[in-house]
């Protein structure tokens, strides 16, 4: 009988709750949606409860290893509570750890969603078998996390891996955080959306603007169709999205030399739109991925089947993988439940 692990992906919008095995065989997964805007403590009641429910049922059959949570936003470590979250408005500055495990009973481990992701995908993703390694989230905006010795890095209190905050152009586009410059201000789905309405803004993309006055939702999906059925102005957005995403990796294979760079969130699979001019950046700026590249780099994030093996080949040669994730959205499901292992 399998002993296991509740994970807990608190998303903006879903929140999904699994029961996982020591083994990563999934035993029950439970979605809630976020219908009628529950409160931050409706949530943390259906949580809880979900939690009680699913390690109760579990429990007679094998050992309950704890529960683990993914949450998006800056987790300090020291105190369990959120530093900043834009999706989760209500949270900051409100200890969510200590009052879930005063609810529960028992102790929990509360964790960044994009560390988790990065913890699901070594441990059973793209990165199966691989100790040391990063995955980087391009989604609305980037995220990040780094595992090192099967472990997150979580640095100093939790707040390593914010990749999408690294400066890659000195007096670049303002961002969020305060900085200007950042990398997801130039390879995020909202920088894809904001780059096509400075195109059309300056008149010179036309099949752009009437694609963005005939659509309502005028997304990075939609940009990436145009761009892959052959549109110039979509093109040079993806290009200009894949040499961004060239230099932010390039830095990272220069400071941290791992084996493997795994790309997750929605806009990473516009792979074939992007990773030609994100290869060609890296090679050209990172003396250490030039001396590191496996012969046909693109190949590695083309090849979506589980179970196929370029990493393993390329392992033996000691060679710089970038690639995608392949858990989709349930590698944070599976981290957060790996991480409870981990602490227990
Ligand atoms: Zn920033």
């Amino acid at each position: 009988m399998p002993d296991f692990s509740i994970g807990v992906d608190l998303g903006g919008t879903n929140l999904r709750i699994a029961a996982v095995s020591g083994e990563g065989e999934l035993l029950e997964k439970l979605t809630f949606g976020s219908q009628g805007a529950p409160s931050r403590d409706q949530v943390i009641d259906q949580m809880c409860e979900a939690i009680q429910l699913l390690s109760g049922k579990y429990k007679p059959a094998g050992k309950f290893l704890g529960a683990g949570i993914g949450i998006p936003g800056i987790v300090d470590l020291q105190t369990g509570m959120l530093r900043k979250s834009a999706n989760l408005p209500g949270w900051e500055e409100y200890p969510v750890r200590a009052e879930i495990e005063r609810r529960l009973g028992a102790r929990v481990v509360l964790e960044n969603d994009a560390n988790v992701a990065a913890l699901g995908e070594q441990w059973l993703g793209a990165a199966r078998g691989i100790e040391n390694m990063a995955v980087v989230t391009l989604g609305t905006g980037i995220g990040g996390g780094i595992v090192l010795g099967g472990k997150i890095w979580h640095g100093m209190n939790g707040m390593a891996g914010e990749f999408g905050h690294v400066t890659i152009e000195r007096d670049g586009h303002p961002c969020g955080c305060g900085s200007r410059g950042c990398a997801e201000q130039y390879a995020s789905a909202s920088a894809i959306v904001r780059m096509a309405r400075e195109a059309i803004a300056s008149g010179d993309a036309p099949s752009l603007a009437k694609a963005a006055s005939s659509d309502a939702a005028f997304s990075a999906e939609l940009i990436y169709k145009l761009a892959i059925q052959g549109d110039e102005h979509a093109r040079r957005i993806f290009c200009s999205f894949g040499r961004a995403l060239g230099v932010l990796l390039a830095g990272m294979v220069n400071v941290l030399n791992l084996e493997m760079f795994v790309l997750g969130g929605g806009v990473s699979t516009a792979w074939d739109a992007y990773a030609p001019d994100m290869f060609e950046e890296l090679r050209e700026r990172s003396l250490v991925y030039a001396a590191t590249a496996p012969p046909d780099p693109l190949r590695n994030g083309a090849l979506e089947k589980k179970g196929a093996s370029p990493h393993t080949a390329n392992r033996r040669e000691r060679t710089t993988t970038i690639t995608r994730a392949l858990l989709g959205s349930d590698a944070g499901l599976y981290g957060a439940a790996r991480g409870a292992m981990l602490a227990g």
